[in-house]
């Protein structure tokens, strides 16, 4: 039997890598960031100078470089052309620049290929992954699909909480809205699509939204 999947959908600033990664700690699962790769082509796209707006010269890059990524929850690296690229992906110019290359339909569909070779491939008892298109695209059938959700305002908070004395307020809000405003023109991830569980985590502390995840995924085992 293939590893049980926990698709997680959701905008910035939800929660949403913190709290897949902890669901996946505490059921010894694989955890997955499809962001991240997403970050690192950009990184490769900034790095070769190729211009992000023309899909081909961004899908013959694609090609022709070599992505690794960890799946250990507790331990999150990631490499290209085996450079590591784990602090280097967090950056402003790529977080400026991703949405850009995430645009392109056709590395869209290479990515997605990988992320469903991933899954395939996971030698753990399940897998979190995370993302914008998981429950949508990737993995509409997987048996648990949640969209994590929090208002706007809760979601700059937590990532101001987060930068803590690296970015100034208003900055960090402009950037978060519309880096969403931009991916929500390619792929909806505000409104949970049909048979997907919205978890709105506005109300929530962290540990209370993991129990949320936890209790979700225990009811879908229970019941397969
Ligand atoms: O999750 P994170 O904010 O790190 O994602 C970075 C970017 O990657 C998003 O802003 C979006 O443009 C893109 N992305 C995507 N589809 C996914 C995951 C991320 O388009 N499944």
């Amino acid at each position: 039997m293939g590893a049980l999947v926990v698709a997680v959908d959701g905008p910035a600033g939800s929660g949403k890598s913190s709290v897949s990664k902890a669901v996946a700690r505490e059921l010894g699962y694989s955890y997955y960031d499809t962001g991240a790769a997403y970050r690192a082509l950009a990184y490769a796209v900034l790095d070769a100078g190729v211009d992000s707006s023309n899909q081909d010269a961004v899908v013959a890059l694609q090609g022709s470089v070599s992505y690794v990524a960890s799946e250990d929850p507790d331990n999150q690296h990631f490499s290209v052309d085996g450079v590591d690229v784990t602090e280097a992906i967090r950056g402003h110019e790529v977080s400026s620049s991703v949405s850009a290359i995430a645009k392109h339909p056709l590395v869209r569909q290479g990515l997605v290929d990988h992320f469903r070779n991933v899954i395939a491939a996971c030698e753990r008892p399940g897998i979190v992954m995370e993302g914008r298109d998981i429950t949508t695209v990737v993995a509409p059938d997987a048996p648990v699909r949640v969209l994590l959700t929090a208002d706007e305002d809760t979601r700059i908070a937590r990532r101001q909480a987060e930068l803590a004395g690296t970015a100034s307020a208003p900055s960090v809000a402009q950037a978060l809205s519309s880096r969403d405003r931009s991916d929500q023109t390619v792929v909806d991830f505000m409104n949970a699509a049909p048979g997907v569980t919205l978890l709105d985590s506005t109300p929530l502390t962290f540990d209370e939204t993991v129990r949320e995840l936890l209790r979700i995924i225990a009811i879908t085992k229970e019941t397969a």
